[in-house]
């Protein structure tokens, strides 16, 4: 028993490095929702634009992010509150009231276009997200977004 319990612990315990892809992925992510946040905080005056109530604090993603081809899409993404971010987590496929908050800031036929795009398959190696997040940062240096 001892001995599968440390044998155990020594598995969960350990880290492994993580691959260039994955750091390249967190730092696209990050500088991403600073993007959207800071974008949104200034489009709707700091307040989450879904129950127009909280402070925006994290970065909303409309389609799971497991799906590259919107992760990274601004239309895709607002500024929002933890706890809508939670409760779309919670409660997708289970209420209209996210997406029906997206059409209502894109407008249905974009809509209709990035739920297209979401079901498309992307793939991106570590260089192609370090060029979206030079491209993100040139962005942002500029105000352009
Ligand atoms: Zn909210």
């Amino acid at each position: 028993m001892g001995f599968l319990y440390k044998k155990f612990r020594t598995k969960t315990k350990r880290k492994w490095p993580k691959s260039p892809y994955q750091r390249a992925k967190d730092l696209l992510d990050d500088v991403f929702s600073i993007l959207i946040r800071t974008r949104d905080r200034r489009r709707y005056g700091g307040v989450c634009p879904i129950c127009k109530s909280r402070p925006i604090e994290v970065c909303f993603h409309f389609f799971p992010r497991g799906n590259l081809a919107t992760r990274f899409e601004p239309d895709a993404s607002c500024g929002s509150c933890s706890p809508c971010n939670m409760g779309e987590m919670l409660n997708r496929n289970r209420t209209d009231k996210y997406k029906n908050a997206l059409i209502g800031m894109v407008g249905q036929e974009r809509y209709d276009e990035l739920e297209r795009q979401s079901r498309s398959k992307v793939k991106m190696s570590a260089e192609d997200l370090l060029t979206s997040k030079r491209a993100i940062e040139a962005k942002m240096a500029k105000g352009d977004f």
